[in-house]
């Protein structure tokens, strides 16, 4: 396995592997990776002859007083889970290397953003959308491999491939849980052991607000009330949002008729902002 700092190197080693008429799959991280990444890894390993994680905090995609400073990071133990799981090359480039002096393109979109996370963080997905078609443009996977996890984040990048006509196939995957529901994240770390001991209470509303739906509930705001008062009943959270919207255009809709996706953002403490989510057909 090689770990590549610049593009240049990349750039260099997908030629080779071109040649040699070898298929790409990429796995876009930031880093302090766990079971989550892990499996997408694990799918992207299966499904191409090379594999290529990046490993990059991507600055552009915090807004001000968000976390970029204090997200964990460490590059050698990321390599050694990557190692292990079969991956060829980690890129983890520099903030001046994606972003050198003078750098000013974006890629953006007008519709998927508004709501959502896109709400509370509005230049999120800007930054999202440029890092990974630099990362596309870089690395020219054939495969791109994203988690169910953040769904919005899924479905833009989803939009995009097919607006602009990307040769890439995005490959969507399950949400990977701990023991206790807790969807697994990188932002668990910031949990104090009291907070992530209530954490777990985002999964049970969710799953509460599922079956209600499964049981056939039908008004959105009937559900979205019941998971957002189990939430709060452990005291230390604070919901930034419980939507349930529709899966393409992620409008949100007041009746559910047709297949949605239900999400939410809490934060616990002062120290972590979580998010969950389900997706049902009707
Ligand atoms: P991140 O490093 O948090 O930006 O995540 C990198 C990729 O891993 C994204 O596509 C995430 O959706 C995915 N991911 C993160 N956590 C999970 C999880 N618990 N299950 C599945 N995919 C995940």
């Amino acid at each position: 396995m090689k770990i590549l700092k610049t593009v240049s190197e990349v750039k260099e080693q997908v030629k080779t592997w071109r040649k040699e008429g070898l298929t790409i799959g990429l796995v876009p991280t930031m880093g302090w990776l766990h079971e989550g990444h892990l499996s997408l890894i694990k799918k992207a390993r299966e499904n191409n002859d090379r594999v290529v994680v990046s490993d990059f905090v991507n600055p552009m995609q915090f807004g001000p007083g968000e976390d970029f400073d204090s997200y964990p990071r460490d590059l050698n133990r990321d390599a050694g889970l990557c190692e292990k799981a079969g991956v060829d090359v980690i890129f983890a480039p520099e903030v001046s290397e994606m972003y050198p002096e003078g750098f000013c393109s974006y890629v953006d979109m007008n519709g998927l953003t508004g709501g959502l996370c896109g709400k509370s963080r509005p230049i999120h997905f800007r930054g999202v959308q440029t890092v990974v078609n630099k990362l596309f443009n870089i690395v020219t996977p054939d495969n791109a491999y994203f988690g169910e996890k953040d769904a919005q984040q899924l479905a833009v990048i989803k939009r995009m491939v097919v607006d602009l006509n990307m040769n890439v196939k995005i490959n969507g995957c399950p949400i990977i849980r701990e023991a206790d529901g807790l969807a697994k994240s990188s932002r668990n770390s910031y949990l104090t052991p009291e907070e992530r001991s209530l954490a777990p209470i985002i999964n049970k509303a969710m799953t509460m607000g599922r079956q209600m739906i499964i049981d056939g509930e039908r008004n959105s705001q009937k559900v979205i009330e019941a998971i957002s008062e189990v939430i709060l009943s452990v005291g230390v959270t604070k919901i930034d949002y419980v939507s349930i919207v529709d899966s393409l255009s992620l409008e949100p809709v007041e009746t559910i008729e047709k297949d949605i996706l239900c999400a939410c953002a809490v934060y616990m403490g002062n120290s972590a902002r979580l998010i969950d989510n389900f997706s049902l057909e009707i």
